[in-house]
């Protein structure tokens, strides 16, 4: 694996721009605040207001510029991703604890993983951290096909029920030690881990797609741990240091709560 220098400030490919990208969503002509966030059918219009916000604030603002990125950040309600006692944090600018221990990303971090895998023309993502389901939902807003890998089996189930209620009919839910990948659908476009593990995973490697693009956080438990952008080049894998981050441990024993 060749590793080559950080480039986090790339401009990216998409001309859309961002009323273009909202005339072909759901409830376009009613959408939100300066059309950074699309009402979910029936919910509140301050939960609205609150998507739309953290498009602004903590994206736009600070640098996400692909338009389908930010227009599936402010459609994906997510709001009904986080437990019922977090409801007024769900847009906040930090994670939140999802139960098993686990945490939902932080909305940033989510806009930067999923722009940072260039995802125009892709047709298949596999996600490796399924959690609350929340990264899916945003890339099921992407791409034709979405498949997604959670370790802790309650978590699988609740998230596969929760898209399928949302009607992300593309997002396909396995519980089982994403380190393997998912052979049956490979190669993938794009792979997204949303766990740190230690070393990059090969299986993963081996399923990526030729010019397919890998983000992935990678690093010791509690340690420095550096998000990378990989992309599957003709000469072999080339690494992309993006920023210093802090996940969740990617894990290798499959937990199950106490019957
Ligand atoms: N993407 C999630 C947040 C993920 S938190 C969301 O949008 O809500 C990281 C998740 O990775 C946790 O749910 C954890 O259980 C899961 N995980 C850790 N190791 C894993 C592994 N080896 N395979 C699959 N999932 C794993």
């Amino acid at each position: 694996m060749t590793v080559r220098g950080a480039e986090a400030t790339e401009t990216r490919s998409r001309s859309a721009s961002p009323s273009t990208a909202t005339a072909v969503t759901r409830e376009s002509a009613t959408a939100g605040p300066a059309q950074l966030a699309i009402p979910w059918p029936g919910e509140k219009v301050a939960l609205t207001k609150a998507r739309a916000e953290m498009v602004k604030f903590q994206m736009a603002a600070r640098g996400i510029k692909d338009a389908e990125v930010l227009r599936a950040m402010g459609t994906v309600p997510r709001h009904l991703f986080v437990p019922e006692q977090h409801l007024d944090e769900a847009y906040a600018d930090h994670p939140l604890p999802i139960g098993f221990g686990q945490t939902i990303s932080q909305p940033y971090i989510v806009a930067l993983m999923t722009e940072l895998l260039r995802l125009e023309g892709y047709k298949r993502v596999l996600e490796i951290g399924t959690g609350s389901g929340y990264q899916a939902a945003v890339l099921a807003e992407l791409l034709p096909q979405v498949y997604t890998i959670e370790i802790i089996p309650e978590l699988a189930a609740q998230a596969q029920a929760r898209l399928s209620a949302l009607g992300y009919d593309n997002a396909h839910v396995l519980a089982a030690d994403g380190y393997y990948g998912w052979a049956e659908f490979a190669p993938f476009d794009a792979i997204i881990v949303t766990a740190a593990p230690d070393q990059l995973p090969p299986p993963l490697v081996e399923q990526l797609a030729a010019s397919g693009r890998l983000v992935i956080p990678i690093g010791p438990q509690g340690g420095l741990q550096v998000l990378w952008q990989f992309v599957n080049e003709d000469e072999g894998l080339t690494g992309y240091r993006i920023l210093d981050v802090r996940f969740v441990p990617f894990t290798r024993v499959v937990k199950s709560a106490p019957e």
